[in-house]
């Protein structure tokens, strides 16, 4: 059968992704996926928050484009989703930003660590080096934690996000994949099997073999996302993602329809 649906796509209003949704949708088509969902860069409530994400005003814009795509593909399934930043503090515009459509699923990801520094941006990779490994994990999956227990989210985005760059604390990460899993699990929270991940120096899907057997043992649910910032990322590695969900022990994956959840078999 198929493999599941591709939720995390993005589109070039977030200024670091090329192609229009209608190349993601044709080469969603093209390699055998029968859904979709887009998930840009949802804006912050000042546009100088910094310079990776649509603007405010573009929001209306970025729901057009996607109904477009939906109105040109009707032979594939197009979701209306969005990535969402969590920080503390954040919470209000959040509710805000999730009343203004009726989006089929919100992905909450933590990319800033205290102090403001979004740990994934390559142009910020020297920080890792004044940095301990262990310090910026903490707080990372401090703040997934609370992400997780602020109930406004459907799935977290690739959840061992600051492993991308290589720097792996010399120490047991498991109770802090426990906090946010046991957070995530409380709230009915699925987690995301990125495959971005493997195209990054980790060379690895987000999250590790050893959180999604956790995740698979507690029960929470996962979806699978490219996380394509080109529409040649659409899909890329599914079959290998769904080969590691399995030896985690899942045997479905998840769909969304107007935040609510559906199990999808995995074959
Ligand atoms: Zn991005
Ligand atoms: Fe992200
Ligand atoms: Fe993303
Ligand atoms: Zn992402």
């Amino acid at each position: 059968m198929s493999l599941p649906p591709d939720y995390h796509m993005h589109t070039p209003l977030c200024r670091h992704a090329s192609g229009e949704p209608g190349e993601y949708a044709a080469q969603a088509i093209r390699i055998g996926l029968a859904e979709i969902g887009f998930s840009d860069h949802a804006p912050m409530r000042q546009d100088d928050f910094d310079n990776w994400r649509m603007r405010l005003d573009q929001l209306d814009v970025y729901v057009d484009m996607v109904r477009k795509a939906q109105r040109d593909f009707p032979q594939l399934t197009i979701k209306l989703g969005l990535e969402l930043d969590y920080l503390p503090g954040q919470e209000a515009w959040i509710r805000e930003l999730s009343a203004r459509h009726p989006w089929d699923y919100l992905i909450g990801s933590v990319h800033y660590v205290d102090g403001g520094w979004d740990l994934d941006n390559p142009a910020k990779i020297d920080e890792w080096k004044k940095h301990d490994p262990w310090e910026v994990w903490s707080a990372y999956f401090d703040w997934l934690a609370r992400a997780a227990d602020s109930g406004l989210f459907d799935l977290l985005g690739h959840a061992d996000l600051p492993k991308k760059f290589g720097y792996y604390p010399h120490r047991d990460c498991q109770p802090l994949y426990e906090r946010f899993l046991d957070a995530a699990l409380r709230h009915n929270v699925a987690i995301e099997l990125n495959t971005a991940g493997l195209r990054k120096e980790c060379r690895e899907i987000y999250p590790s073999l050893t959180v999604l057997q956790l995740a698979a043992r507690k029960g929470i649910s996962i979806t699978f996302g490219s996380d394509a910032h080109t529409p040649a990322e659409v899909g890329l590695n599914f079959a290998e993602a769904v080969e590691l969900a399995r030896r985690a022990g899942y045997t479905h994956s998840c769909r969304f329809a107007r935040r609510q959840r559906e199990r999808w078999p995995l074959n």
